[in-house]
């Protein structure tokens, strides 16, 4: 699962969880992006701040791992790399799916080499609130419900700036962190 987890939430680990069980993963892998071109003039949390917020997230589930893969090449993020990676590491004989949500879903035709993307990965969308998920048509990419999480990195950012609680929208370990860290405090409305 790849995004910029800036910061992860609750909406990530639900997705990953409900995609993990429903498809019989042996691992589900957290990729945070190096520096997005799809977020590109957006001021952004450094990676080595969202690694660290994703690890603490996931340190509870033997399911779940974060890759540093992204955040340690230079240059933009493209998927395609990230996944060539990722085979590297894992070997031909390990199949990837790339779970993603809704809306990420819908832009996935713009992608830098899209039809190399779906040859090394098969995709799952998941339902997210505000966003339609149609089927695609499209065998490489499948759809799926999970349950209803009305929750944004962005929403997170905002509340935090205004000085409102995120408590239960993110882990608590990563509320801690981002409380301990200052991040957030001085982000400029964004919508
Ligand atoms: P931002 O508001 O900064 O864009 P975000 O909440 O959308 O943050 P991302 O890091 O952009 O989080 O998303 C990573 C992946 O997780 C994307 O595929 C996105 O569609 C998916 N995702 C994020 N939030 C949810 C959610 N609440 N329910 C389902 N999928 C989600
Ligand atoms: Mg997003």
């Amino acid at each position: 699962m790849g995004g910029t987890f800036d910061p992860i939430h609750h909406g990530h680990l639900v997705a990953a969880s409900e995609v993990a069980d429903a498809y019989g993963l042996s691992e589900v892998v957290f990729v945070p992006t190096g520096s997005s071109w799809q977020k590109a003039g957006q001021v952004r949390t450094d990676g080595e701040q969202r690694y660290l917020m994703a690890v603490i997230a996931t340190a509870n589930d033997p399911r779940f791992r974060v890759s540093r893969v992204d955040i340690d090449r230079p240059g933009d993020t493209y998927t395609v790399d990230t996944l060539e990676e990722l085979h590297k590491q894992y070997g031909p004989d390990t199949s990837l799916i790339f779970i993603t949500g809704a809306d990420a879903i819908a832009g996935l035709h713009t992608w830098h080499r899209h039809d190399r993307v779906l040859e090394l990965a098969q995709f799952v969308g998941v339902s997210r609130p505000g966003f339609s998920l149609a089927d695609s048509g499209d065998e490489r990419i499948s759809v799926m419900q999970v349950p209803a999480m009305a929750i944004s990195s962005t929403d997170i950012r905002r509340r935090v700036a205004q000085r409102r609680t995120i408590e239960y929208l993110v882990p608590a370990g990563v509320a801690r962190f981002i409380e301990k860290q200052g991040l957030y405090l001085d982000t400029v409305d964004e919508r």
